[in-house]
């Protein structure tokens, strides 16, 4: 535990069976941090109720085989998965801890375009101030003018990026010599910020904790920066069920206290959900809301990228330093397929290889061993294409089955589109070109089939036939219940999603603290609602 967190956990426990919070809210990701944050700030009581622990933050955080293969911080309850043409589910274990997949994020902060905001019910203009503040939020050290589809921005960047490391310059030189306009990715790690420690820009970044505390997760960001005199977090509690009146008012939360299995009843004036884009559909649907939902869209258009990484063999050892080189972008094609498809193509991202174990369990199928041994030689980059939301790709629970708190397991149904695949593969054509031209010798792609970069299933719409959630991000049918992670967003767009759920989250939080000042969220009946 470190100083931040400690200071957050140590407020004085209020009686939580008592005290009518103004503000509940529902995990500590980027969103629901970020509300905890802004509505602390706003001068709001705020609970902020999360099913994992505080992150360790001990040498076993960078050990990869505790991390990504003995799963550390994997939690209790399964989440099945049924994908790619599979039959039947498989069981999976989503990490739990405070700060939410923050925590293992590789520090990527990219805005979207104005062209991804066409199916939104909100414009670009609108959210940038808030992509702004999110910056800010989050710390992010980048370099404003060298994207070459860069959105308009009002501000720079907080902060100037780390020089290239090695790797990073050979992508940059390669992909610049075959005509394209790489430039240094964004990123919230915290290299030049005014906060102890530093990033010593060590191997294990990418879905490892930082042990040091050095990367901007969001417990280093948005609940250190939080006003702890307001801000309760209670971890190691699940948010089992919201009780709903007939009016649709959110009236309390059955939580579920880990340690001892006791039920709690919390109360607040107004509930924010940000349990991500699968646990919160799941949250939502075992309270009963999918009823009070017109537009049938709860849990529905499931998006997650359609992503892979593509490793070359070079005849040289390509990060003798072993350093994290995450920090080169290539947009050249984002737009290349808007006017046939109606969507972003994408980006390719350098990106560090996994540490040598961990390749040899989860390399390319048939590769792994030879993969695993050549592993200090190979350089790869990571493709994430826009995928399209559909009706079929869903959240539901799962028939018949509970899990030990004796909740409904959620499902996760899901198949990518054959244009799916294909923006997919032109990223991968252009990632091998530059590979290649890098002194790769052969490669490989692993495809990911994980849910990190899952969107879109409460999603946010002009009008409730349309979606789940009004503008504001409020669930239309319940005016005190808002939801500020990744479910809000109606397209997946073409880069990593985070900065995009911390700068709704800061919009959301700005319109729910006014609603409260007006008194709208408690009082005002659905059908009667106005968005400010
Ligand atoms: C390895 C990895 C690398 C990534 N790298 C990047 C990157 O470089 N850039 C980028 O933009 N994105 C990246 N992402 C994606 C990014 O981390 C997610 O998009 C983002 O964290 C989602 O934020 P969220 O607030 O929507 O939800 P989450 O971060 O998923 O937070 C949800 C929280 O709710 C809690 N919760 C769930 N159910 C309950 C319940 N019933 N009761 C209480 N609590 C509950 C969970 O434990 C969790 O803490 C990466 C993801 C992974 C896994
Ligand atoms: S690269 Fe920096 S921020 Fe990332 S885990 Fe290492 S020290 Fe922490």
């Amino acid at each position: 535990m470190n100083a931040v967190e400690a200071s957050v956990r140590d407020v004085a426990a209020p009686d939580f069976a008592t005290t009518t919070f103004d503000v509940l809210i529902v995990g500590s990701g980027f969103g629901g941090a970020t509300a905890a944050y802004a509505l602390s700030r706003a001068g709001l009581s705020v609970l902020l109720v999360e099913r994992g622990g505080w992150p360790h933050r001990d040498e076993t955080d960078w050990n990869g085989r505790a991390i990504l293969l003995d799963g550390r911080y994997r939690g209790e309850t399964p989440l099945l998965v049924r994908q790619n043409g599979a039959r039947e589910p498989i069981e999976t274990f989503p990490n739990e801890v405070v700060g939410g997949n923050s925590i293992f994020f590789g520090g990527a902060t990219l805005r979207l375009r104005a062209t991804d905001f066409e199916r939104w019910p909100v414009s670009y203009a609108e959210l940038e101030p808030y992509y702004a503040a999110a910056e800010a939020l989050l710390e992010v050290h980048g370099r404003a003018g060298e994207d070459p589809c860069e959105p308009p921005r009002s501000t720079d960047y907080p902060f100037a990026p780390l020089e290239l490391t090695g790797p990073a310059r050979r992508i940059r030189d390669e992909a610049a010599a075959l005509g394209l306009h790489p430039f240094q990715l964004p990123v919230a790690l915290n290299h030049r910020g005014e906060r102890a420690p530093r990033c010593i820009n060590c191997f294990t970044c990418d879905g490892f904790p930082c042990r040091i505390g050095a990367k901007n997760d969001v417990t280093q960001t948005a609940l250190k920066k939080a006003d702890p005199a307001r801000l309760t977090v209670l971890a190691r509690t699940i948010a089992a069920r919201l009780a709903v009146g007939s009016d649709g008012r959110i009236s309390g939360l059955e939580a579920i206290d880990r340690a001892g299995g006791r039920r709690l009843t919390l109360r607040a004036r107004a509930y924010v959900l940000s349990a991500g884009a699968l646990g919160t559909p799941a949250l939502m649907l075992r309270s009963g809301l999918g009823a009070l939902d017109r537009s049938g869209a709860l849990g529905r258009y499931l998006m997650r990228h359609c992503n892979g990484m593509v490793g070359y063999v070079f005849p040289f050892r390509t990060n003798p330093e072993a350093v994290n080189h995450k920090q080169i972008c290539v947009t050249d094609r984002y737009e290349s397929v808007r006017a046939s498809e109606g969507t972003a193509l994408g980006v390719i991202q350098d990106m560090c290889m996994p540490p040598r174990e961990v390749v040899r369990v989860l390399g390319p199928s048939g590769f792994r061993w030879a993969a695993s041994l050549s592993a200090d030689r190979i350089q790869t980059l990571l493709c994430i294409a826009e995928d399209e939301p559909r009706a079929e790709n869903r959240i539901e629970l799962a028939p018949e089955r509970t899990d030990s708190s004796g909740l409904p397991v959620a499902q996760a149904i899901h198949e990518y589109t054959e244009a799916d695949r294909r923006r997919r593969d032109t990223l991968i054509a252009l990632a091998r070109r530059i590979l290649r031209r890098a002194g790769g010798l052969a490669g490989k792609v692993r495809l990911i089939d994980s849910f990190s970069h899952a969107v879109g299933t409460a999603r946010f719409s002009r009008s409730r036939e349309d979606g789940v959630l009004d503008p504001d991000c409020r669930f239309w049918a319940s005016p005190n219940l808002f939801v500020v992670d990744g479910c809000f967003m109606p397209t997946s767009g073409g880069v990593n999603p985070s900065l995009t759920i911390t700068a709704n989250a800061l919009r959301v939080s700005d319109r729910l603290a006014a609603h409260l000042a007006r008194g709208q969220a408690a009082t005002t009946t659905p059908g009667a609602r106005e968005v400010a």
